[in-house]
């Protein structure tokens, strides 16, 4: 039989792929079809827990009705005008922002690069504005802004800034949750401090409560913005609808995108009105930024997340998994530890994450290696207690799969 015959449209996809696309991601061997709630169909028909949620992007699951409506409607009436002109969906979104943060202005653009790149911006044009001098930013190791040559400056992890220097200069590094750290870094040039206050990519490391509340006072009594990278943290996921409403600090900027939109990409800063005014007609902008199908498509999305306690049940389900995770690591092993908030979870393993997670997806369950030893999930905010007690059977079962699968290769050897 001719190979054309035999191969499946999943092997087609994959070497199609790989004749056309840059090389840039490590994709597995899956391609969806459809959706629906927390539950992903690939083209051979299999069905898969989706605990990625598109990494923290799919806010309300696949195919959710309220969102469907919103972006067929919109998409009829008018997709793009343009910020020539005044947009009415894009004020609304930003009335739902402003009133929820206790910021006072928003910026849209497109992604999460986009919105930490226009964030920096804000704060040197800020200090440029005053006449401070001030234009260093102090970031935290192992964060993550984004792959822009700016919000890469500010991602200080080789892995992601090797090949690309001269990266933007004006970035400082601190240690973690290490306030003393921070209190030293800053000097006469730093004019903003960005961090995230769950460090998603690192592995989901939340920011402590004196780390974060370090850096407000620093900047309080230096006169520095507080800028927080909420875009994997944002819209409900980590209990509140900002993290930063859990952590007791109050920022002068945030960054948004992942679940903003649902899927829809767009991204967002907020900001109090004293550091927005910095951005006087054409000092930035966006073509697509805040057009009117991804700003309907989100506010379809903070409604349904505001309407239905998404961000409240969150924190209830968020409970429930790691609960779960660590009953799991006691008495089954392999996992050594479980962190997180709400439904942006991590737990460490004393194994290599590649094989654990391959052996999930062959189940029907999609998880995130973040790091090489760390799972990351992060479900649609609207996943069940019952949707999660399945996720934490399939894990079980997989990693009964890749212990035997190890203990194979051991006698092989
Ligand atoms: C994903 C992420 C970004 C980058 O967002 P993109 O939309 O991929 O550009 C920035 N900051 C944090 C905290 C993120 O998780």
């Amino acid at each position: 039989m001719m190979e054309s015959q035999t191969e499946t449209r999943t092997a087609a996809v994959q070497r199609q792929s790989e004749e056309v696309l840059m090389p840039n991601y490590r994709r597995a061997a899956v391609a969806f079809a459809r959706g629906e709630g927390v539950r992903l169909y690939d083209l051979e028909g299999r069905v898969y827990l989706d605990f990625v949620g598109g990494i923290a992007v799919s806010s309300l699951g696949h195919a959710h009705p309220r969102l469907v409506r919103a972006i067929q409607e919109q998409a009829a009436r008018l997709l793009h005008v343009s910020n020539l002109y005044l947009i009415p969906e894009q004020t609304e979104l930003a009335q739902w922002l402003t009133s929820r943060s206790g910021l006072d202005r928003a910026f849209f653009c497109n992604s999460g690069a986009e919105a930490n790149e226009a964030a920096i911006k804000l704060a040197r044009r800020f200090h440029y504005t005053r006449g401070t001098g001030r234009y260093e930013i102090i970031v935290a190791e192992h964060a993550f802004h984004g792959r822009t040559l700016a919000t890469l400056a500010a991602t200080p992890v080789a892995k992601y800034q090797e090949g690309f220097s001269p990266l933007p200069e004006g970035f400082r590094v601190v240690p973690f949750n290490d306030p003393g750290a921070l209190v030293a870094a800053v000097n006469e040039r730093t004019g903003a401090i960005m961090l995230e206050p769950v460090q998603g990519e690192a592995g989901v490391f939340p920011a402590t409560a004196e780390f974060l509340a370090a850096a407000r006072a620093l900047c309080d009594a230096h006169r520095l913005l507080l800028i927080f990278d909420e875009v994997q943290t944002g819209i409900g996921r980590t209990g509140t609808l900002f993290a930063f409403q859990g952590s007791g600090v109050k920022p002068d900027v945030i960054t948004l995108a992942k679940g903003l939109g649902g899927g829809v990409p767009i991204g967002a800063v907020l900001a109090r009105a004293a550091v927005a005014e910095v951005f006087q007609p054409g000092a930035h902008g966006s073509t697509f930024g805040g057009n009117p199908l991804a700003c309907a498509a989100a506010l379809a999305v903070v409604q349904t997340v505001e309407e239905e306690n998404l961000a409240a049940h969150a924190a209830a389900m968020g409970e429930i998994l790691q609960a779960g995770l660590r009953e799991l690591g006691h008495h089954a092993g392999a996992i050594t530890a479980v962190r997180g908030r709400g439904l942006l979870v991590g737990a460490d393993l004393d194994r290599e994450a590649a094989p654990l997670v391959d052996a999930c997806r062959a189940r029907g369950l999609l998880v995130n290696g973040v790091q090489p030893r760390t799972l990351r999930l992060a479900p649609p905010l609207i996943v069940s207690a019952a949707e999660i007690r399945e996720a934490l059977a399939i894990l079980e079962h997989a990693l009964a799969d890749v212990r035997r699968a190890s203990l194979r290769g051991g006698e092989g050897q």
